[in-house]
């Protein structure tokens, strides 16, 4: 069944690691024992009880998250979070928001039809190539939260830090690489992301809160928009998107058997290495994004001209690799390289690079 695969470097939905496939086909007409596929399951059985509690349970420990923080699975997307936040955090009406790209851009618009929001960075007219350094952030003093976008997906930007607010709780998007690495919990008011990249399929957004920051909402706000009523209801407050739930349990349960966030850390390290190494020593290629930011998930670049850029795209799916062509606003190539990219992807795909450059510089 594998051999037939292709490096699919898909920005998202993407690669899923072929064990949880494969542990997923195994189980899909019978889970263990209980007769029936996880898709056929009521959420309220212990069956799926058990799957759930795992679920959450294993993302606790994966990402180390303080006693303090409250774990909620909601769907919509991260664009969902985008109106989520500001219907819930907005304490006095303000909040600042760094735009690094398309996202964070798309989270500030959402945000403004609720408040008064104040942008501290815009790097739009640097074509998103750049992350703000501290010193860069106009932030307020009296802002009910700073949200970042940690990484841009589509520039393949990342940040580096976590800003120095001044008690400020900071507000993430860590849809493209949430799981890719460590992070400490305990500096983020919220950190939140879209499950389709390194989490597993679609249609499930994960949200972990830090509980003093929940408050009561407007009575106008939808009942799905409530984190607080959602985590009353332990996620449950309607049928929870329960097959992509189950998915990301079999994401983490990989992720811990490989020794955990650590070792995702080394393997993107050593993958995004590999690929930024042969883009900095060519003439042909250019990465797009400032060296100090570039992303370890998402890996953007141009040849030297955008029929190469094309000429790259269709030969590389000829030579078993897919989705390499870059977001539709800003062109050139993306290769996505999240945790279920193999090592062995990213050796072929730097195999093609050099082939390429060879043949038609
Ligand atoms: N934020 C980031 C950083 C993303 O990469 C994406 C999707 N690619 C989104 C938000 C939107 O996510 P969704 O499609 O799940 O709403």
């Amino acid at each position: 069944m594998t051999e037939k695969r292709v490096y699919n470097f898909s920005a998202g939905p993407s690669m899923l690691p072929v064990a949880v496939l494969e542990k997923a086909a195994k189980q899909m007409l019978n889970y263990e024992g209980s007769g029936m596929s996880v898709m056929e399951m009521s959420h309220r059985s212990s069956s799926y009880l058990d799957i759930f509690e795992k679920t959450k349970g294993l993302l606790k420990k994966v990402m180390n998250v303080p006693d303090n923080y409250k774990i909620v699975f909601i769907q919509g997307g991260a664009t969902q979070q985008f109106s989520m936040v500001p219907l819930n955090l907005l304490k006095n009406g303000k909040a600042d928001y760094a735009i690094t790209g398309a996202f964070s851009k798309k989270a500030a618009a959402e945000a403004k039809k609720y408040g008064d929001i104040h942008i501290v960075y815009d790097g739009s007219s640097y074509d998103f190539k750049h992350i703000p350094t501290q010193d860069e952030l106009d932030l307020s003093k009296d802002a009910s939260y700073l949200h970042i976008c940690a990484n841009n997906t589509i520039y393949g930007t990342e940040w580096k830090y976590v800003p120095e607010t001044n008690g400020v709780p900071i507000i993430a998007d860590m849809s493209s690489n949430i799981l890719s690495k460590p992070v400490d919990v305990s500096k983020y008011g919220m950190i939140y992301a879209g499950a389709q990249k390194n989490m597993g399929i679609a249609g499930l957004g994960v949200a972990i809160i830090r509980e003093d920051l929940l408050q009561d909402v407007a009575q106008t706000t939808p009942v799905l928009l409530d984190y607080k009523l959602m985590i009353k209801n332990d996620s449950m407050y309607n049928t929870p998107p329960a097959y992509a739930i189950y998915v990301l349990g079999l994401v983490l349960e990989w992720i811990d058997s490989l020794g955990g966030l650590e070792v995702m850390k080394e393997r993107n390290e050593k993958k995004a290495k590999l690929v930024y190494d042969y883009l900095d020593q060519s003439t042909f290629y250019k990465a797009h994004s400032d060296k100090e930011n570039r992303s370890l998930m998402n890996v953007t670049f141009t040849t030297p001209n955008k029929d190469l850029d094309a000429k790259f795209v269709k030969e590389s799916i000829e030579a078993g690799m897919t989705n390499l062509k870059g977001h539709r606003s800003v062109g050139g190539i993306r290769a996505s390289i999240y945790n279920a990219m193999p090592y062995e992807g990213v050796e072929k795909l730097v195999a093609f690079m050099k082939e390429f450059e060879e043949n038609n510089r």
